[in-house]
């Protein structure tokens, strides 16, 4: 069947991680081919307003579909990417369609903001923020339904260099978040230099919120930072409506995770729209 054909090639590649050169090479040719045929996309995941229960953001989560079916799921193929320099393309496919969707979806009404997930490789690009710019621009895209995720690796790697970027960045009037927050730099100096909006807290800290004290440490101790930083806040991985408790007293929280949505194709994102999840919430 069509979905065995997938899990297969899926085996293929996630075995190819360490593999020959010549298998990898062979990875790196059905990518650039996978590229311009189509089969890369992304998927969509919805981040949840706690106050309201709507959906206020969605995040693009790219997805390899080859032609015989089956999903290959990012971690198969971004390190590749990374490596090969196609990280630029695929960087910019993913910021394309997000943003035509982000449109088409206001078209229909849902002032729905999309964030798109930048790597190193493509912040580092020169021209990164006139492509921004441009993508925006062709899209006929308000730029307050654009975020960009970047990590604190990302952000802290040229810290001065990249505080011009992200100026530019904020100057075009799109949302900045980091991703992954907690799980690299210890400095913390840079959320006052930097212009960022939005701290995601990444799923290993909401895991095991509700049995391990350290992990309900950490989340309490980065929801009292964005509070006085005056930064909104996203939780990702939440799975059970026991972890939203100890989130609940925040302000500007998003809750994103298994619990609401899996990442889904746009087509099967539009339905669930103008449905609200408080229900979700309550345990
Ligand atoms: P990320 O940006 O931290 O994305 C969150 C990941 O957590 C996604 O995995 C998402 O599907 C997963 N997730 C969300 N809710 C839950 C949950 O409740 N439980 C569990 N177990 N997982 C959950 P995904 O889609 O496999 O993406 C993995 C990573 O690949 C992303 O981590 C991001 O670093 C990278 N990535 C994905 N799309 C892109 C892209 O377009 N460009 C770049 N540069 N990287 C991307
Ligand atoms: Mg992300
Ligand atoms: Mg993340
Ligand atoms: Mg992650």
């Amino acid at each position: 069947s069509a979905k065995e054909a997938g899990r297969s090639c899926f085996k293929f590649y996630r075995d190819s991680m360490n593999a020959t050169a010549a298998i990898r090479l062979q990875l790196e040719q059905d990518l650039r081919t996978a590229l311009k045929s189509g089969e890369i996309v992304p998927f969509y995941q919805p981040q949840i307003c706690a106050e309201t229960g709507n959906i206020v953001s969605v995040e693009a989560l790219v997805r390899w579909l080859p032609a015989q079916g089956g999903i290959i799921p990012p971690d198969e193929f971004i390190p590749i990417a990374e490596e090969t320099g196609l990280i630029n393309d695929l960087g910019l496919l993913v910021l394309q369609h997000s943003c035509k969707q982000a449109k088409q979806w206001l078209d229909q009404g849902h002032r729905i903001r999309v964030a798109v997930n930048v790597s190193a490789h493509q912040f580092r690009q020169l021209d990164f923020t006139q492509v921004v710019e441009k993508t925006l621009k062709e899209c006929n895209l308000p730029p307050s339904l654009l975020e960009l995720e970047l990590t604190e690796s990302v952000i802290m790697s040229d810290a001065e260099e990249n505080i011009k970027r992200l100026i530019e960045l904020k100057n075009l009037g799109v949302t900045l978040a980091v991703d992954d927050f907690g799980t690299g730099y210890s400095s913390l100096s840079y959320l006052k230099k930097f212009p960022i909006d939005i701290l995601k807290i990444d799923r290993a800290f909401m895991c095991d919120v509700n049995s391990a004290p350290d992990d309900i440490a950490i989340v309490e101790a980065i929801l009292a930072l964005a509070k006085s930083l005056k930064l909104g806040v996203i939780a990702e991985g939440i799975e059970e409506a026991e972890q939203i408790d100890i989130l609940k007293s925040s302000k500007n929280l998003l809750l994103q995770g298994y619990l609401f949505s899996r990442p889904l194709a746009a087509e099967k994102i539009t339905p669930l729209l103008n449905q609200n999840f408080t229900h979700f919430m309550q345990n």
